[in-house]
C-alpha cells in the first residue's frame, strides 16, 4: 500500500477510535485495539480487531456490539460486521488519562480494571469456562479430573496431561481450570503460558546472560515468573519436542513446582506416546500424573456447542442452522465456531435471517455439491424408501413411491440447483407440479418434524 492509504487508513481508525469512545460507557476498553486486517483491504464484509484484552474483547463483542458497528460505519462509511480476535502480541499502550467526569463514573469500573488486570496476569480468556464447555462422551474424563484438579489443586493427578488433536477444546478445558482455581481460591496465582513463549522468553533472557556462569536479571526475572506460581498451565507442550535447553528448563521448573505441591496441566496436540526426542527423565515426570485424552465430539456435542457459542456472541441461530454446521464441520470445533462466526456475522451485515440456505451461500459450500450427481440422490431415495429406482422415474402411485420421489425432486432442486425443467424431464412431469411438489416438500419440512427428520437424514446420506 502507498503512503497515502496508510495515513488514510490510520486517520479512519483514529476517527473510528474517537467515534467509539464516545459512545461507550467505559471508553479505556478501546486503548488495546488493533486493526487486526486493513480496513481498505478488507474485501470479506467482516473488520476484524485484535487486542491483547480478553476482557475488553468480550466486553465490546457482548455488550456493545451494536455500537461499534455503528462507529465503523461512522468513522469510514463502510458497513461491516465488527469481530475480534485475541492476540497476546499486540503491545500494550499506555493508559490514557481519564477525565474527572470519566473517573467519577462509577466504583464499577475500577472493579472491572481491577478485575482485567488480574485476569492479564493469569493470561486466561474469559470465554474459556467449565460453563460454557459442553461436556460430551468425547471428553468426559479430561472434564472429570479438570473439576477435581480445579477443587483441589496439587492434590491429586499431578501434572494433569491433556492431548487430543487441534481444535477440540484443550486449551479451553486447561483454562477452565484455571478459571475455577481464581474463583475458588483467590489468593492463589496462576500462570498460563504456550511453550512456544515459554521457549523464546527463555532464550531471549539466557542471550541476555553474559556468561554461562553468570544468572542475570533477566533471567532470575523469567523463572521467577515460572516458578513463583501456584498453578502452572502450559500449552501446546508438543512445541518443546526436542528442543534441549527449553526440555531442560521445563524439567527444572516441572520440579520445583512439583515438589512444593503445586498443580501444572500440560495440554499436546499429540499424545505423550507420539513424542519423539524427549529425553526419559522428562517423559516420566509427564507420567506421574495422569493423562487424558479428548476425542472428536459427536453430532449432538457439537450442536450444543455451536449454539452455545452462538447464544454467548449474542446471534443465536435456529436448530435447524445448528445441526447444519454442525454436520458439515465434524472434526475441528474451532473451524465449527469459525464458520458460526463468518455466517452470523454476514447475515447480520446484510439484515437477513441465518437460514440454512444462508449459510450454504455464505460459506461457499454450495461448491462441494459437486460430487453429488441426480444418479446418488435417485440411488439413496430408492433405498432410504425400499423402492425401485425406475419406478420413482415412473409414474408409479404407490405411497414409497411417490414419497421417495418427492424427496428426489427435492434434493436435485436443493443439492444440485437443476432448473424445474430440467426435472420435469428426468421425471417426465409437467414443469409445474415439480415445482408444486418442490414448494410443497420444502414448507412440510419446515413445519412437519417427522418430515423434517426423514429430510435430514436423506442430507446426511447423500452427502457422506
Ligand atoms: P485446542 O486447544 O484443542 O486446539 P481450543 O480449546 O482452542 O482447542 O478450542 C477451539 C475452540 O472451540 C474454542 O473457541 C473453544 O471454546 C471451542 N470448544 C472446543 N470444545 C468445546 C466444548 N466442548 N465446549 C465449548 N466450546 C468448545
Ligand atoms: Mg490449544
Amino acid at each position: 500500500m502507498n503512503g497515502l492509504d496508510e495515513k488514510k487508513e490510520q486517520n479512519a481508525w483514529d476517527n473510528f477510535i474517537a467515534i467509539l469512545k464516545n459512545k461507550l460507557p467505559m471508553p479505556i476498553w478501546v486503548e488495546s485495539l488493533e486493526p487486526a486486517i486493513s480496513i481498505y483491504e478488507n474485501k470479506e464484509d467482516i473488520f476484524l480487531i485484535k487486542s491483547n484484552q480478553s476482557f475488553a474483547i468480550n466486553f465490546l463483542q457482548q455488550k456493545h456490539l451494536k455500537e461499534v458497528e455503528e462507529a465503523f460505519e461512522e468513522a469510514t462509511g463502510f458497513k461491516r460486521a465488527v469481530r475480534f480476535v485475541f492476540d497476546e502480541n499486540v503491545k500494550p499502550k499506555k493508559k490514557p488519562k481519564l477525565t474527572p467526569e470519566q473517573k467519577e463514573h462509577s466504583k464499577t469500573a475500577q472493579k472491572m480494571e481491577n478485575l482485567a488486570q488480574m485476569y492479564s496476569f493469569c493470561a486466561l480468556n474469559l470465554k474459556y469456562t467449565f460453563e460454557n464447555f459442553v461436556e460430551g462422551e468425547n471428553s468426559r474424563l479430561a472434564y472429570k479430573i479438570a473439576q477435581i484438579i480445579a477443587q483441589a489443586p496439587g492434590q491429586k493427578y499431578n501434572p494433569l496431561f491433556i492431548s487430543g488433536s487441534v481444535g477440540l477444546g484443550k486449551t479451553h478445558l486447561m483454562q477452565a481450570i484455571g478459571h475455577k482455581i481464581l474463583k475458588n481460591f483467590p489468593n492463589l496465582k496462576i500462570r498460563y503460558t504456550k511453550a512456544e513463549e515459554f521457549g523464546n522468553k527463555l532464550i531471549e533472557s539466557l542471550n541476555s546472560c553474559k556468561n554461562a556462569s553468570d544468572i542475570n536479571e533477566k533471567m532470575k526475572k523469567f523463572r521467577d515468573m515460572h516458578r513463583n506460581v501456584d498453578v502452572l498451565l502450559i500449552d501446546d507442550i508438543q512445541w518443546i519436542d526436542g528442543k534441549k535447553r527449553t526440555e531442560e528448563e521445563i524439567f527444572n521448573t516441572f520440579d520445583a513446582l512439583y515438589h512444593a505441591g503445586k498443580q501444572i496441566v500440560f495440554a499436546s496436540d499429540r499424545p505423550l506416546s507420539a513424542f519423539e526426542l524427549i529425553p526419559d527423565r522428562l517423559r516420566s515426570r509427564f507420567e506421574w500424573g495422569i493423562e487424558v485424552n479428548i476425542t472428536v465430539p459427536d453430532l449432538n456435542t457439537r450442536i450444543e456447542i455451536v449454539k452455545r457459542h452462538a447464544i454467548a456472541s449474542n446471534y443465536p441461530i435456529t436448530d435447524e442452522v445448528a445441526k447444519f454446521l454442525a454436520q458439515e464441520f465434524s472434526s475441528n470445533v474451532r473451524e465449527l465456531e469459525g464458520a458460526y462466526n463468518k455466517a452470523s456475522a454476514l447475515a447480520s451485515i446484510e439484515g437477513v435471517e441465518l437460514t440454512v440456505e444462508k449459510v450454504k451461500e455464505f460459506l461457499d459450500l454450495n461448491s462441494r455439491k459437486k460430487n453429488i450427481s441426480f444418479n446418488n440422490i435417485l440411488e439413496i431415495c430408492s433405498k432410504y424408501f425400499t423402492v425401485d429406482k425406475k419406478d420413482i422415474l415412473s409414474s408409479a402411485r404407490a405411497k414409497e413411491v411417490v414419497n421417495a420421489r418427492k424427496y428426489a425432486i427435492y434434493f436435485s432442486r436443493e443439492l444440485l440447483e437443476l432448473s424445474y425443467s430440467a426435472l420435469a424431464k428426468e421425471f417426465k412431469k409437467n414443469h409445474t407440479t415439480i415445482m408444486y411438489q418442490y414448494d410443497k416438500l420444502k414448507d412440510e419440512i419446515k413445519t412437519n418434524k417427522a418430515m423434517s427428520m426423514i429430510a435430514s437424514e436423506l442430507n446426511e446420506l447423500i452427502k457422506k
